[in-house]
């Protein structure tokens, strides 16, 4: 280890030493140069290790993504053989590597809410989502529609951090200071039932709503220059957020009527976690675009894609012979490493039902940690298959929040790691989505210690 072989003395305990050499991704107090990171070692399965060996339930899948744990030796191996066989070699210029081939193939063949037709390569969701961008232009260009070059996405959605995906997410930190979102990007409603209905209101009515809303923007702005809707089916960040009743079917049928594409961003939702293939299979969505991400590859290596549909692909292909190619793409588009370590986790997913085993799972974590409803600290638990929200509030309402300096929520995501446990914390939102091959046992644990935990923070 690091602190073995004495490469960073400095980590020793993990703690007690002045800053360090990173700026952090979306890390608070490096301003401070006081930070104590938990350095993490070493993965087993769903348990992580710090450098002291201090061993940790891990909820979060790392950030949504480590669906098949964290040593599956599949994995391990098919990123070694294709590392001795082609560590690299690119997709442009009509040059490209098997493993880019067979996956492609692969993800069109799993996904069937609807025919697809084409798959595009990335190394994240953020590239994938900032590639939809790109593509909805480009093919309203080709269609001679320059003006239909607006997108909408929702408050508190999140899509990425790259300059276009954080225009497209819809939380405030991600423009603040950013100068985002872009111009072109409108925001309607967070489709959040308990916080946001109105007294009265049913789920089917707040979606009515939400639609109305949705076709008032667009009547607004005028469909002749609204290009996207982007959803994500279940939000992730923005605190865990299912669909209330019917919102899916209502918001479809406005985006349709104005000759909207419906982009699904299945970054968190795709290959199982619902307890169903994507996000799209549960909640009947028939889009024309879709991101992927994350546990496409198990986390293992770096990958996103596009998923395009026939009609789009077909325009994009005949524009680009015009023009001579479509400009677009990144040196590590395909790469064969992430594309083989990807089409090993998809021919896992396929092996172990990784659906159904969700599903046979779920109503154990759901129900088991829903228990906790009662708790006079908490405002709301909500999820579906695997992953799960908690908001802390005060008498059980959305509008009673914690003065933010008594810190509910950190000092809840404290008490879990003391434990054993590590969760995700942001603001009194807790999130969790541990790897999809967690068992019965180990869900009786998360649930214990999340238990403990919440006493010890009432
Ligand atoms: N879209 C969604 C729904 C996400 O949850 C994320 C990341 O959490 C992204 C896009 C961005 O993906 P990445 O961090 O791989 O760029």
């Amino acid at each position: 280890s690091l602190q073995k072989e004495g490469q960073t003395p400095e980590l020793k305990d993990g703690k007690g030493f002045k800053g360090h050499d990173m700026l952090a991704p979306f890390t608070a107090g490096w301003q401070s140069n006081d930070l104590h990171p938990l350095v993490i070692e070493k993965s087993e399965g769903c348990y992580v290790y710090d450098i002291n060996g201090n061993k940790f339930l891990d909820s979060l899948a790392g950030l949504w993504c480590t669906a098949l744990g964290g040593n599956e030796p599949r994995l391990v191996a098919a990123a070694t053989k294709q590392l001795d066989t082609l560590p690299f070699y690119h997709s442009f210029w009509n040059r490209t590597t098997k493993p880019s081939l067979d996956l492609a193939k692969d993800i069109l063949e799993i996904f069937t809410a609807r025919k697809m037709g084409k798959v595009f390569f990335t190394n994240s969701g953020s590239e994938a989502n900032d590639t939809q961008v790109k593509l909805v232009w480009y093919y309203n260009n080709a269609l001679g529609r320059p003006n239909k070059k607006k997108f909408i996405a929702r408050a508190k959605s999140y899509h990425g951090s790259t300059l276009i995906s954080a225009s497209l997410s819809g939380l405030p930190a991600l423009h603040q200071k950013f100068d985002l979102p872009a111009p072109f990007v409108l925001h309607t409603d967070c489709p959040h039932y308990w916080r946001f209905h109105l007294p009265g209101e049913t789920e089917e009515e707040f979606s009515t709503r939400l639609a109305k809303n949705l076709e008032n923007l667009i009547l607004k702005e005028g469909p002749e220059t609204i290009a996207a809707f982007i959803a994500e089916p279940v939000m992730g960040a923005g605190g865990v957020i299912p669909p209330p009743a019917t919102y899916f079917e209502k918001v479809q049928a406005v985006v349709k009527k104005y000759d909207i594409l419906f982009i699904a961003d299945e970054v968190i939702c795709a290959f199982g976690r619902l307890g169903t293939m994507f996000g799209c299979d549960k909640y009947n969505i028939t889009p024309d675009l879709v991101s992927v991400a994350k546990a496409l590859s198990s986390a293992y290596m770096p990958i996103g894609a596009v998923l395009v549909s026939p009609e789009i692909s077909e325009v994009i292909h005949s524009q680009s012979n015009k023009l001579g190619s479509f400009s677009h793409g990144f040196t590590y588009s395909g790469h064969p490493v992430s594309c083989a370590v990807a089409v090993e986790a998809l021919k896992l997913y396929k092996e172990k039902n990784i659906a159904e085993y969700v599903k046979s799972v779920s109503p154990k974590f759901q129900n088991g940690l829903k228990a906790f409803s009662d708790s006079p600290i908490i405002g709301e638990i909500r999820g579906t298959g695997l992953i799960l929200g908690t908001e802390f509030t005060d008498n059980k309402s959305p509008n009673d929040l914690f003065p933010p300096e008594w810190g509910i929520g950190a000092y809840f995501g404290a008490q879990c790691e003391k434990r054993g446990m590590l969760v995700r914390v942001a603001g009194d939102n807790i999130m969790m989505s541990p790897p999809l091959i967690i068992t019965p046992e180990e869900i009786d644990e998360l649930i214990s210690i999340y238990g403990d935990a919440l006493r010890a923070t009432e």
